[in-house]
């Protein structure tokens, strides 16, 4: 393999240099890598929202080969969120495309004295160069991505913020283009609030070109060959559980008694079989939309594409955690108003799990009423307009529990509880209760389907 190189950006001076990438290193990628970084490069005690803070962008160790699946790119600092290391990280091209290039990690510090302004960085096989980005200030993703690919060849992939970001929101996220040709900016790492890191550093966007760079060569080729053919045959062979998306988990969730209703108030919604991924399934028929892979390389192509009723399209991809916490948590009985909450918050840059708890626990304060889905669109729109009702919403449940003064905010160290409850699911419980990242299901996930709702 290619001993790789690390591109590290100061956005104090806006000064960009490609180092090599240490040996010691070598065999990290993702979420190893950036806690790496962070462990070695931050200050614990920086603010989160300041010059300090480190911003690290990793691939997976694999990521660039031929390996299925395996392309997912890690996005880490210190979280304004939890105020402790964080990691978030989401399929889409940029892994790929960055690891084809040779290049390891991007390591972003500094804040420009400017915070007016907006900064790009571009990277190609070339090296990276960082330049104003003014232009593109508060565009929404979908929109900012319209505008690039008018200007960037049609192989670059894009990591990029939003409004939220921009308004360093502690709910934000920073958005990945998946591999579709119109390079929709639907995979997020949507944890922690690293979208307000990216936006505290004036970053709004960065474009990674492999142009028409091929796959990394394996050091033993006939052997990663071997081993990939055996991988993918196990997997293409097998049960394949996600071949319909996450969606579809919902009925076993609400079995298990873990599709939480009304701000986690009970276990179960009434309106499962109205949320139920299965619904998304059956309009792929008439509608169109269907199931993808959402990077080049991936197998298992869990991410759905849904239209609306006339046939256009509406999101990608409409996941289990975004059913359940934009959705029933919030009392809403149709997937089709969870797909619209769903294509504003991967517009506005937002977490769908830690926006769909503020919103629940929003409600549950009595400030709108349960199943109010037109409230919760407008809900998200002042969060891009940054109103005062916005700003806590977008900063995330505990911002909301304490301006609506109310008791039930589902939160651990101060990030929502995802849509996987600890009181049904105890060893997750503890998976929150004692990571560093807070409650976060990526930090380990235990699910026993054995489990009945009266055990
Ligand atoms: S389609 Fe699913 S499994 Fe494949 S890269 Fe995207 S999120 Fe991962």
């Amino acid at each position: 393999m290619s001993e790789g190189r690390i591109i590290r950006v100061d956005m104090t001076d806006q000064s960009v240099s490609i180092d090599p990438f240490p040996e010691e290193w070598h065999l990290l990628g993702g979420r190893a890598l950036s806690a790496k970084i962070l462990l070695a490069e931050c200050d614990a005690t920086c603010d989160p929202l300041g010059p300090d803070n480190v911003l690290v962008v990793a691939p997976g160790a694999l990521a660039g080969t031929s390996a299925p699946t395996s392309g997912r790119i890690s996005i880490g600092g210190k979280s304004p969120l939890t105020g402790g290391i964080k990691e978030a990280n989401a399929g889409g091209n940029p892994g790929q495309d960055l690891m084809k290039l040779g290049y390891r990690a991007i390591i972003v510090k500094g804040q420009p004295g400017d915070r007016d302004k907006r900064w790009a960085l571009d990277v190609t096989e070339e090296g990276a160069t960082l330049k104003d980005a003014t232009e593109y200030k508060g565009l929404w993703n979908y929109a900012l991505i319209g505008e690039l690919a008018k200007t960037y060849s049609a192989t670059a992939s894009f990591i990029s913020i939003g409004p939220a970001g921009e308004l360093e929101l502690l709910g934000a996220s920073v958005a990945c283009t998946d591999q579709e040709k119109e390079r929709h900016p639907v995979r997020h790492a949507g944890r922690g609030g690293l979208g307000a890191v990216m936006g505290s550093k004036c970053l709004k966007y960065v474009s990674v070109d492999a142009a028409k760079k091929p796959a990394r060569a394996p050091a033993d080729r006939e052997a990663f060959i071997a081993a990939t053919r055996t991988t993918s045959k196990a997997y293409l062979e097998g049960p394949r559980p996600m071949q319909h998306g996450t969606s579809t988990s919902v009925g076993m969730a609400q079995i298990l008694n873990t599709f939480p209703y009304k701000n986690r108030i009970e276990g179960q919604s009434p309106d499962a079989e109205t949320l139920d991924g299965h619904r998304i399934i059956e309009s792929f028929e008439t509608r169109g939309g269907g199931m993808h892979n959402c990077q080049t390389g991936c197998i298992v192509k869990c991410s759905n594409v849904v239209h609306d009723e006339d046939g256009n399209y509406k999101t990608s991809a409409l996941e289990f955690e975004t059913l359940t916490l934009l959705g029933s948590n919030c009392g809403l009985a149709s997937w089709e108003d969870v797909a619209d909450l769903d294509r504003l918050c991967d517009d506005i840059g937002l977490d769908t799990i830690e926006t769909g708890a503020a919103i629940g626990v929003y409600m549950d304060s009595g400030a709108m009423e349960f199943g109010d889905a037109e409230g919760a669109k407008h809900l998200m729109r002042e969060i891009a307009e940054g109103s005062d009702v916005g700003r806590t919403i977008g900063n995330g449940a505990v911002a909301t529990g304490k301006r609506q003064k109310h008791h039930r905010v589902p939160t651990v160290r101060g990030q929502a509880i995802p849509a996987w409850d600890p009181r049904p699911l105890k060893a997750t419980g503890i998976t929150y209760a004692t990571s560093p990242m807070g409650a976060d299901h990526t930090a380990g996930l235990v699910i026993n389907p054995g489990l009945q709702p009266d055990e």
